[in-house]
């Protein structure tokens, strides 16, 4: 089957199996964002989306009994309705029949977008672990960033989905809302996920990648960046105020320049002495870096 889209996935599905079903993102329009540019959103059809579960059976074989866990490719597959997703989950339950767990990302319009009758029916399939582009917790900088929903809106969609029993894995950024403001949006960003209770957190850094509009407002003085020492001291407040015991946090991205992760009832404390670590001791070059510009 060929598939046209780019593929990203969370780092921590690297072991998982991966069932292409969307290209590109309903939303495609967030200032720091360059991954789906000129990948308009499409959905694969129901024949496709077999063609490829009956591929990876001939393939792998007896191997595929073993798959527990499908993670679902593009950037919110989620978008696609409640009827659409169950056919294709009824599809992974045909060709891998031992699979417990359907994971994908979802941004909070698309759960908005289904009803609470399509959640149950979702949870009851297997669908769990939604990643959610949470970004963090001021409404005024979402709406700079034009996410397209603000945090009130994913407070309210979070805890819907918690409501099902769906648990979901946030996905935050730091230096959200530039210079000056790198605390305030720790502090707001903390209450908003120790409100929703996400059961991971998923933490990097923003960049200026090429071609975007961030990029471009940096350039024009729009928007001005924070320092990589106010980004750790971001980090450090908003991992000191969380208040999820189990909850596991990863914070190691290529774009993080001081990579930990753990769970928070075990590792919070030797994490932020890893952050306390680096506001004082990284090397003054690397700690006054305002931006990078490239590409994931
Ligand atoms: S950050 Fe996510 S929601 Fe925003 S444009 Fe990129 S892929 Fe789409």
């Amino acid at each position: 089957m060929a598939y046209n889209g780019v593929i990203y996935r969370p780092p921590l599905e690297a072991d998982t199996f991966l069932l292409p079903i969307t290209e590109g993102c309903t939303h495609n329009s967030c200032t720091f964002c360059n991954m789906y540019h000129n990948i308009p959103f499409s959905m694969l059809s129901i024949a496709d989306v077999e063609g490829y579960l009956r591929e990876a059976r001939q393939s792998y074989g007896k191997y595929c009994d073993r798959i527990q866990r499908v993670y679902l490719v593009g950037a919110d597959p989620f978008a696609l309705s409640a009827k659409r997703l169950l056919e294709r989950i009824a599809l992974i339950r045909r060709y891998l029949p031992h699979v417990k767990v359907i994971t994908m990302y979802a941004r909070t319009d698309n759960i908005a977008n289904k009803s609470d009758d399509d959640l149950s029916a979702l949870k009851e399939a297997g669908v769990d672990d939604l990643y959610i582009g949470v970004e963090c917790g001021l409404n005024d900088v979402l709406e700079k960033l034009n996410k397209g929903y603000c945090a009130d809106e994913t407070r309210a969609q979070c805890l819907r989905l918690n409501a099902f029993g769906i648990q979901h894995c946030d996905l935050l950024m730091l230096g959200t809302a530039g210079k000056g403001r790198c605390l305030e949006c720790a502090r707001a960003s903390a209450a908003l996920e120790n409100e929703i209770r996400p059961h991971k957190i998923l933490l990097n850094t923003m960049s200026a990648f090429v071609e975007t509009q961030l990029d471009e407002d940096i350039r024009q003085g729009v928007f001005v960046p924070a320092t990589e020492k106010e980004l750790l001291e971001e980090e450090h407040e908003f991992l000191d105020r969380l208040k999820l015991p189990d909850c596991y946090f990863w914070a190691a991205h290529p774009l993080d320049v001081v990579k930990i992760e753990g769970v928070l009832c075990r590792n919070k404390q030797q994490m932020l002495h890893a952050l306390a670590w680096g506001i004082d001791h990284l090397d003054k070059a690397s700690i006054s870096r305002t931006s990078r510009v490239g590409t994931l």
